[in-house]
């Protein structure tokens, strides 16, 4: 049997199917082996569909069309809406499937838990985490909606201090502005034109004073200073460079905040709340200082923000499988393979599933990579293109880099018999029966959702497209 003969005879399963697991499927198809791609969505866009807010369009179709064209390979099955862990035991997939290797490609999608246990009790009510709000934000326009529905008031208070609680206040306040400008003034503003303008612009074009809206601002609490937000990065490790960064990151936060009218308090951790009538009413911070980089709560120097809606924006971490080992929330990988996941020959991992970061605030150090990571250049479009460009092309040239070694190791397995492959067929063919799928095209075209700028597009008003 030549190299191709059993590459072709290897079934290997791919759990998660964006920006890594689509990468790492389409390696593998195109080097011969038949892939079985699992994602517990419809789609397989990962955080493209669901973490980066709706009004990146362009962005957005570009990156789900790159997706497609890899997942629609002849030498690969798409299974969609079969989440490992819920659908399918990690362990029943590894020992009584019959894959010859398993690629956890799941990415990082469990919000960090809020430091407050007993604050645990508002969740979805007036506690919400940053992955289910975007996904919220994302999807709520859509006619068959399901998802947890919010209802973002004034006050809101958000905690974090990443990129992506950045995305998160200025939802928030997009979104109460919209509404307060048609109900105080009876103008109907699409989300693109306010976010492209910035509220402060768009105001100041109407003659409209924000206090005129009858608003109150939500506010960004982080615990370090707006210097430590990673919104521009140092040009090398020396302290001229670092010190300049940390000023720039500072200036950009600020006209941030002036564009999409939020207030912003530094140096505060969360440490308590208070609740009236099953309500959570407040959160009570305490100020801290940084001393060499660590973070020393100030005695008795604590207030109180009252609010109505509470998000936790500090970060996204991958969710355990049983079955799996995982160490300060990532998996454990082998200190001399780090594609290849402890206690298994047969169980590799790519992208965020390796780096267990889901967000900027987490990865700094990998984010050191990406040089152009100014918050000025984020509002744009094409900034953002380039970066997310760049941070999806490392991981590609990650899960590249890797493959090689674990087409190594998977050489080395025995071809599964017959049998064992017809069982595997039959299993994938009876989900795709039960949930309707044919073939890729058709399923992604059946469950592609309704997209905010085609609803919005025959709105005169609308500079969406
Ligand atoms: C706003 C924004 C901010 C970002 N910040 C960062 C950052 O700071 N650092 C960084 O490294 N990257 C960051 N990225 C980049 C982004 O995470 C990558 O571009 C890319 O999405 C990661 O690809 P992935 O395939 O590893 O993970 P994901 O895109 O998260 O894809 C994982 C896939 O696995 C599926 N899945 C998850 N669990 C299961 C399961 N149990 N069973 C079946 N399927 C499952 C999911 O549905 C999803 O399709 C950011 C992206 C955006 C849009």
């Amino acid at each position: 049997m030549n190299v191709k003969e059993a590459f072709n005879k290897h079934y290997i399963a791919v759990i998660g199917g964006s920006i890594s697991g689509s990468e790492a499927a389409y390696l593998l198809a195109e080097k011969g082996f038949k892939v079985v791609v699992f994602d517990m969505n419809k789609l397989p866009y990962g955080k493209i569909e669901d973490g980066l807010p709706n009004w990146h369009i362009n962005l957005r179709n570009r990156q789900i069309s790159e997706i497609d064209a890899k997942l629609d390979h002849p030498n690969i099955r798409f299974v969609p809406k079969t989440k490992i862990g819920r659908d399918i035991n990690f362990l029943d997939l590894i020992n009584n499937w019959g894959f010859s290797a398993i690629i956890l490609a799941n990415g990082a999608w469990k919000d960090r838990k809020f430091p407050i246990p007993a604050i645990e009790k508002f969740k979805d009510k007036e506690l919400i985490y940053q992955n289910s709000f975007i996904n919220w934000f994302n999807h709520k326009h859509e006619h068959d909606y399901m998802g947890k529905n919010y209802f973002i008031k004034e006050n809101t208070v958000i905690v974090g201090g990443g990129l992506a609680s950045l995305d998160v206040v200025k939802i928030v306040m997009i979104e109460l502005v919209k509404k307060q400008l048609f109900l105080k003034k009876g103008i109907d503003i699409d989300l693109f034109t306010l976010e492209k303008q910035g509220i402060k612009k768009f105001l100041e074009e109407h003659a409209i004073s924000f206090e005129e809206l009858d608003l109150k601002k939500a506010t960004l609490v982080y615990r370090r200073t707006a210097k430590d937000m990673p919104l521009k990065l140092p040009k090398d490790d020396s302290e001229e460079s670092i010190k300049a960064a940390k000023l720039v990151s500072e200036k950009l936060l600020n006209k941030y905040a002036e564009k999409y009218v939020f207030n912003f308090i530094p140096l505060s951790i969360p440490v308590d709340f208070r609740e009236k009538e099953d309500k959570l009413t407040s959160v009570i911070f305490q100020k801290v200082i940084v001393e060499n980089g660590k973070i020393k709560p100030k005695e008795n120097s604590y207030f109180e923000l009252k609010t109505a809606i509470l998000i936790s924006s500090i970060g996204s971490i991958p969710e355990q499988l049983e079955g799996l080992e995982y160490e300060h929330s990532s998996l454990k990988m082998r200190k001399n393979a780090n594609y290849q996941v402890v206690g298994f020959e047969n169980v590799f991992a790519v992208g965020n599933a390796v780096t267990g970061r889901g967000n900027i605030q987490e990865s700094k150090q990998h984010g050191k990579q990406i040089t152009t990571l100014i918050i000025d250049e984020h509002l744009t479009e094409d900034a953002l293109e380039k970066w997310l460009t760049n941070m999806n092309n490392e991981i590609k040239s990650e899960v590249n880099n890797n493959l090689n070694a674990i087409v190594g190791e998977i050489s080395k397995r025995h071809v599964q018999p017959k049998s064992v492959i017809e069982g595997i067929l039959d299993k994938i063919n009876q989900i795709h029966k039960k949930i309707g799928y044919t073939n890729y095209r058709d399923w992604i075209k059946k469950n592609t959702p309704d997209r905010l700028e085609d609803i919005l597009k025959n709105k005169s008003n609308c500079k969406c497209i």
